[in-house]
């Protein structure tokens, strides 16, 4: 067979020789150890927890040795992708703080440049057409429908699926047939010739698994397709080789390729970088553990995160946890270090499945944010109620001052412990919308409706907003009293039958008519942020309509009474003896 002949009628015209890309994406000269990683996302707009856990990873290695990470897009299968996704990819990644040195949009060097795969079309080519004047790839004319009857038949003879051996039925096609298929304008793809035997086996060294052994591919895999596009497998042999990457952590799921993509390189005569292959997230459901699932699980998808308005240091905490068995530790004894001095290694990763607990990254959550100043906390509420609050969210922030006393409160600063109450942005606003916002709905009171009306009654007569929190509460005691409450907690402790209740239950009427809410961060502060009008009016319309529901609640045994009354004065018997 002529190949040089086919290869030219293959893929026609000259093509700039293999040495002239060895020159134009020379070998980096980076310092000895300075590792080069990338992230490789295809533009599917689905950016999920899996890329960012690989991004943490390839961001530390590339950067703590020195190195560089650059940003790759994978975009040769069309029909996957999704305008506006390398902008959402950018995105989720820059609110996660994870910095690319070079890369699509990047603005980095671009010596390495294009870094759109489809951009690189040429490079490839020129790689697959050496390759068939080299007998190492061959064109196949198989229809979609020739190899769905392929795989049925190996699938019912329970052998592997795929093109492979004898199966490679293009493999073996006479130069005549070959001509003959492009005569009559059939399309094609282009085939690696496979030399490989899956009986012999080789020790792999993988930087995450460890060492592990995989077989020869023999699998004549497609490296070009139909409309010139090279498959992932190829693209991925070209690219990491031009881009010059030392180092390829990905996902586990592209294991079963690996035999697939060390043959690639053999054949291409190029290095192979190194490769970790990082474990799946998974998550517990019930009693056993599933990977998460891009349908079952929102928390998988990045957006979650920043819709939600997770905090992007205690996601990179969380994530740096399940990347690296000693962070933990580490953490625990440099709660201020950056993130950054910590030592990360590949082989110290997680050799098989992890998993997510999103309760756990809430207490974390719980507890990076615990360590804000109300001004830092100010800024991240901001700019997620910027992108993600609503138009009254928005208008929190109008008042500085008002919305630095609240955090100030509800943060516990200054006090004697800092309270733990904010788990995300969005829980947060939430959190607080009672400073901004008249409740819409209230709690359940303990204390019997008169009593209510009755210490709101009481406590609007007294109220004065300049009395300091002695006062106040002095005034919310006598209130207490008046209505049948104990004033000290011991008093009603020591003799509960004497009381409707105690001081607390009293201040829980207060408490819940102004906030709207059992559990607060202390009440007289709050009434100091809100202000004396706020506050007046808040428990004046709830006392009004208090009021209202007990004369509505009272009315009818008076109705009652006055029946009875009638009754008696015509002799008739109380109505429940009349038999
Ligand atoms: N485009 C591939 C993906 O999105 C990248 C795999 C790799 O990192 O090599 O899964």
């Amino acid at each position: 067979m002529n190949y040089k002949a086919l290869a030219e009628r293959l893929l026609p015209g000259e093509y700039p020789s293999l040495q002239s890309y060895e020159e134009k994406y020379p070998p980096r000269g980076l310092p000895k150890g300075a590792e080069v990683t990338r992230l490789a996302p295809s533009p599917t707009g689905f950016i999920h927890l899996g890329n960012l856990f690989a991004a943490i990873a390839n961001e530390r290695i590339a950067h703590q040795s020195g190195g560089i990470l650059y940003l790759r897009i994978e975009d040769t299968d069309l029909k996957r992708k999704v305008d506006g996704a390398v902008e959402a990819v950018k995105n989720a990644l820059r609110y996660f703080d994870i910095k690319f040195d070079e890369g699509a949009e990047i603005g980095g060097d671009d010596t390495y440049a294009p870094w759109y795969q489809r951009q690189r079309a040429e490079i490839y080519r020129a790689f697959v057409k050496h390759l068939i004047e080299e007998g190492r790839a061959y064109p196949c004319f198989c229809t979609e429908e020739e190899l769905t009857a392929l795989r049925e038949e190996q699938t019912k003879n329970k052998e592997i699926t795929g093109y492979y051996g004898k199966y490679a039925k293009c493999r073996n096609l006479s130069e005549e047939e070959i001509y003959r298929n492009l005569d009559e304008g059939k399309p094609f793809v282009i085939r690696l010739k496979s030399l490989g035997n899956p009986e012999n086996k080789h020790k792999f060294r993988d930087e995450i698994k460890g060492d592990i052994t995989v077989p020869e591919n023999d699998q004549d895999v497609v490296i070009l397709k139909s409309d010139g596009i090279p498959t992932y497998h190829f693209a991925h042999a070209i690219d990491d080789h031009f881009m010059r990457t030392t180092l390829v952590i990905r996902g586990e799921e592209w294991l079963a390729s690996l035999p697939i993509h060390i043959e690639l390189f053999d054949a291409l005569g190029f290095e192979r970088p190194r490769y970790g292959h990082n474990c799946s997230l998974m998550k517990q459901d019930g009693a056993s553990r599933r990977k998460l699932s891009k349908r079952k699980d929102p928390e998988l998808s990045l957006e979650f995160y920043r819709k939600e308005g997770y905090f992007a240091r205690a996601v990179k905490v969380y994530m740096l946890t399940l990347l690296n068995s000693n962070f933990e530790e580490w953490y625990r004894k440099n709660p201020e270090a950056p993130l950054d001095s910590f030592q990360f290694s590949a082989s110290k990763m997680s050799k098989s499945g992890t998993l997510f607990d999103l309760d756990k990254l809430n207490d974390i959550s719980k507890d990076e944010l615990s360590k804000l100043s109300a001004e830092e906390m100010f800024d991240f509420l901001k700019t997620w109620a910027d992108e993600y609050g609503s138009e009254a969210q928005k208008g929190y922030f109008a008042d500085r001052e008002k919305m630095l006393k609240t955090l100030t409160l509800c943060m516990g600063i200054g006090g004697k412990k800092r309270r733990k109450d904010f788990t995300t942005a969005s829980q947060a606003m939430e959190f607080i919308k009672f400073f901004f916002e008249r409740p819409e709905t209230y709690e359940e009171f303990r204390a019997e409706l008169y009593d209510r009306a009755s210490v709101m009654d009481h406590f609007l007569e007294s109220y004065r907003y300049e009395d300091d929190a002695q006062t106040w509460f002095a005034k919310i005691k006598q209130a207490a009293e008046l209505n049948g409450y104990a004033a000290e907690m011991k008093e009603y402790k020591a003799n509960p039958e004497a009381y409707k209740g105690s001081v607390a239950d009293v201040a829980e009427i207060l408490r819940i008519a102004t906030t709207g809410r059992a559990n607060t961060p202390d009440l007289w502060t709050i009434m100091q942020i809100l202000g004396e009008k706020e506050v007046r009016e808040r428990i004046a319309t709830l006392m009004w309509k208090f009021s209202q529901e007990w004369y509505r609640e009272i009315e009818p045994s008076a109705e009652e009474m006055a029946r009875e009354l009638y009754r008696e004065s015509l002799g008739l018997p109380p109505k429940g003896e009349n038999k």
